[in-house]
């Protein structure tokens, strides 16, 4: 027989499963709850002005497309590192800190397992329950155990905390543990301030692994806040991963622009692993593509385009923030009683939105309202125009 003869077919992505059947489906009033995506007010993926503005130049400059660096475009790594540490951090000033452009946040946390399995074989790894669905696929597939810690509490709708602190404190030492530094997916539920005070006191107490992913920087309360928790993570001095990705601060999801940042503990020893970052970027795909990564850079670095980001981002979370105002509000007037107030209280694209698996489905067959089946809904994929209808829905089946 044929190698491929005895091949199974591997499971359908969930998700991705989900938009198959709402692109099948033929009510004109459908709407798509269940993607990872920010959509405008018009229900369009947005294509940002400053990204717009840095192509034209770019068009202009016609630049012939050479190979990158293997660890990507210079210029760009290092406006990763200024924005994700702050430009007056420690790491970055004793540059102690090492930046490779990479696939999206999803290559940069695959680049991360990669090198993680090679220098630490043995550590087990912990994802928060839920987390994003990768995480999980991703460090297997790197070859690790990976493991849950409890996270979210469906009573409270935000997060069990005692619960979480006590997995962090029972991990084996060494361990790497995978935390959402803002806009937690799929829940919505983030850590306060002074909660992650105690979960990086833990942390180091315990001398954890901390692999930050930082998907959705500037959604939750702002650039620099939701940046806040890697910028404590870095003052600690603790050996630490940083995922980071653009596609959904951009809206540049199919350039695949992303990074993963790793601090040492010194110069030197950052310069040693850089060079095995580099080892596995060459195993992979030898350097990343140019054109996301060039965008990015010239956004971040040019004034006047920095700050229409800094603009055009604030709309995408002020919008999203509207639209949770609005669910709450116009599900107290239509099912009285039932209370959504932890849906204003959820941050990023996401809530949990406490829907049952059933109640999902009766969205979908009566509906044509798609989410997920844990109950996630994507709250940037509501607008003025479908929110009335997505709320009597929701309404007609609790
Ligand atoms: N990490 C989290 C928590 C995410 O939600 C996502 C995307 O949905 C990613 C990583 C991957 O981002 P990218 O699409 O840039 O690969």
């Amino acid at each position: 027989a044929s190698i491929f003869g005895a091949i199974d077919m591997a499971p359908r992505d969930p998700i991705l499963g989900i938009t198959e059947a709402f692109n099948a489906d033929t009510n004109p009033q459908k709407t798509n709850l269940g993607v990872g995506v920010y959509y405008d007010d018009e229900g369009k993926v947005p294509l940002l002005n400053c990204v717009r503005k840095a192509e034209e130049v770019l068009m202009e400059q016609r630049a012939p497309r050479t190979y990158l660096p293997i660890e990507g475009l210079a210029s760009y790594d290092k406006a990763v590192q200024e924005l994700v540490f702050g430009a007056d951090s420690a790491v970055i000033q004793e540059k102690r800190a090492v930046t490779v452009q990479a696939l999206g946040g999803t290559g940069a946390l695959k680049i991360g397992a990669d090198f993680l399995k090679r220098f630490a074989p043995d550590a087990q790894v912990f994802i928060s329950d839920p987390s994003w669905e990768n995480h999980r696929a991703l460090f297997e597939s790197a070859g690790f155990t990976v493991n849950n810690y409890t996270y979210y509490d469906p009573a409270t709708h935000g997060v069990n905390f005692a619960g979480m602190t006590a997995a962090l404190e029972a991990m084996p030492r060494g361990s790497i543990v995978v935390l959402h530094a803002c806009c937690h997916n799929p829940t919505g539920a983030d850590l306060t301030a002074a909660q992650w005070e105690q979960v990086i006191a833990i942390v180091v107490a315990r001398g954890l692994v901390p692999f930050l992913d930082m998907a959705y920087q500037g959604f939750g309360s702002g650039i620099a806040e939701d940046g806040a928790v890697v910028r404590k993570f870095a003052a600690t001095g603790v050996p630490l991963l940083v995922s980071n990705s653009f596609s959904k601060s951009f809206s540049l999801y199919g350039e695949r622009v992303g990074a993963l940042s790793v601090v040492a503990a010194s110069h030197e020893e950052a310069a040693r692993l850089l060079s095995q970052l580099k080892r596995i970027v060459r195993t992979n795909y030898s350097n990343p593509p140019t054109h996301g990564g060039k965008v990015v850079a010239a956004v971040l670095t040019t004034p006047e385009l920095r700050q229409l980001w800094e603009s055009e981002l604030a709309q995408m979370r002020v919008r999203i923030k509207e639209m949770r105002d609005q669910f709450v509000e116009r599900l107290k007037l239509k099912a009285p009683g039932r209370d959504f107030e932890f849906v204003r209280q959820q941050v990023g694209m996401f809530s949990y939105s406490g829907l049952t698996k059933e109640q999902v489905h009766r969205l979908r067959d009566e509906f044509s309202i798609y989410a997920v089946d844990t109950g996630r809904i994507c709250v940037a994929a509501l607008n003025s125009k479908n929110i009335e209808r997505v709320i009597d829905a929701i309404a007609k089946v609790l």
